[in-house]
């Protein structure tokens, strides 16, 4: 469901004539509220964050803290991009063969989406595997701040 939501979030701005990032932008906002429980304990539309530390991530009145922009902007960007290219493996899309009158798919077309949504898997599981080292060579730091 998630890369049904994204490649419909996306492409609603994406398709428009002139269109501008800060519709991408709106449209990750409304993904937040959706995606991340905002509030209590925090304060109104903080999602993470430390009361005691006076530090929140969330939506703010200039839209969304950056953490959270880049966060749901490259998940929203990764569902739309694997449910165009599926959509496009299931349409046999072809600028040349899949024409008027019958829109018969054109099955090399349709490989060569599926070997490009293949692609684009295989760098997200890559990026992944990143993460992972990221997130096992990433340390705390031991000493506490300054009181
Ligand atoms: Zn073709």
């Amino acid at each position: 469901m998630p890369i049904e939501q994204g490649k419909k979030e996306i492409n609603d701005v994406l398709t428009q004539p002139n269109w501008d990032f800060g519709r991408l932008l709106w449209a990750a906002r409304n993904r937040a509220t959706q995606e991340f429980k905002l509030g209590p304990p925090l304060p109104p539309n903080a999602a993470f964050g430390l009361n005691a530390c006076q530090t929140h991530y969330g939506i703010t009145t200039a839209g969304l803290s950056q953490e959270l922009a880049a966060w749901i902007l490259s998940i929203m960007l990764a569902e739309y991009t694997a449910g165009l290219l599926a959509e496009k493996v299931e349409d046999g899309h072809c600028q040349l063969h899949r024409v008027k009158p019958d829109f018969k798919p054109c099955l090399d077309m349709a490989n060569e989406h599926m070997r490009m949504l293949r692609l684009f898997k295989e760098r997200l599981r890559d990026l992944v595997k990143e993460i992972e080292k990221l997130e096992q060579g990433t340390q705390v730091p031991q000493s506490p701040a300054q009181p």
